[in-house]
């Protein structure tokens, strides 16, 4: 980590599935502490290119570079190394178990099992203390609410030394208030180095979290650039190709 090397950058990834051309010729650069909002309505590509920085999928062509290095292959197992994570809607938590256990717990690491539960409250309180959080460590995961859980997924990510946070429409189950919850988070960790990719289809929190945005519509790239050239109407425009947008 550190130096002036993005993050993450794509060059130029395309990803087809049977007659259906997912990607086709995307770049996206992730600098660090950055919060990148990735814009694009549904079916436009953007899990698909999440899934690709994580190593779930494999591109038909293009570069992936992670901390400036050319990744020639990225594997699940390379990109978790690298730091990246993704968080997904269902997080993957452990319900039955307390919020320390579930940030102790790498789930993502298949083999190293729990660590020592005196370590595992204090990496809990310390990366909940990272992102502004007073979640009681022993509480049962299952006691929390959906927002909170989100949240737990976030702080156990960057718990486990994720630098690199792919986070694929985490606010579609969340109230406005924990969505500005959530996106004060999210804030606070991008302030410590954290970089983040974020897809929505709210505008209004797109325009309200990301330094930089990028939208794709039909799996190509229509526009990038730093949030201030973007407001709601013209991301709208942009993603629909100038239909009605529903917001
Ligand atoms: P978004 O996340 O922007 O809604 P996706 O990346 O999920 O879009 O999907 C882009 C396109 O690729 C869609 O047409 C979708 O149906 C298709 N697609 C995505 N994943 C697969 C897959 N595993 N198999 C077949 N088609 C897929
Ligand atoms: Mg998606």
């Amino acid at each position: 980590a550190g130096g002036a090397a993005p993050a993450v950058r794509c060059v130029n990834v395309s990803k087809r599935f049977g007659s259906v051309q997912a990607l086709d010729g995307v770049d996206l650069e992730l600098r660090r502490g950055q919060v990148h909002a990735l814009v694009g309505e549904n079916g436009s590509g953007k899990s698909t290119l999440t899934k690709i920085i994580a190593g779930a999928y494999e591109p038909d062509s293009g570069e992936v570079w992670i901390d400036g290095d050319l990744l020639p292959r990225v594997t699940p197992r390379e990109a978790l190394t690298r730091g990246v994570r993704v968080i997904y809607q269902d997080f993957a938590l452990f319900p039955n178990m307390t919020v320390a256990e579930n940030i102790g717990f790498e789930g993502d690491r298949p083999g190293l099992g729990r660590v020592p539960r005196a370590r595992a409250r204090q990496a809990a309180t310390e990366s909940l203390a990272r992102l502004g959080l007073v979640i009681d460590p022993d509480t049962r995961l299952g006691d929390l609410s959906t927002a909170e859980r989100q949240l737990v997924a976030i702080a156990r990510a960057v718990s486990g030394e994720g630098d690199i946070i792919l986070m694929d429409e985490p606010t579609a189950a969340l109230t406005q208030d924990e969505i500005d919850r959530l996106l004060r988070s999210v804030r606070a960790l991008a302030a410590t180095g954290v970089s983040f990719v974020f897809i929505s289809h709210k505008l209004r929190e797109v325009v309200e979290i990301a330094d930089h945005v990028t939208v794709i519509r039909d799996g190509r790239l229509i526009a990038s650039g730093p949030a201030d050239e973007f407001d709601q109407e013209r991301i709208g425009f942009l993603m629909t190709g100038g239909h009605v947008v529903n917001e």
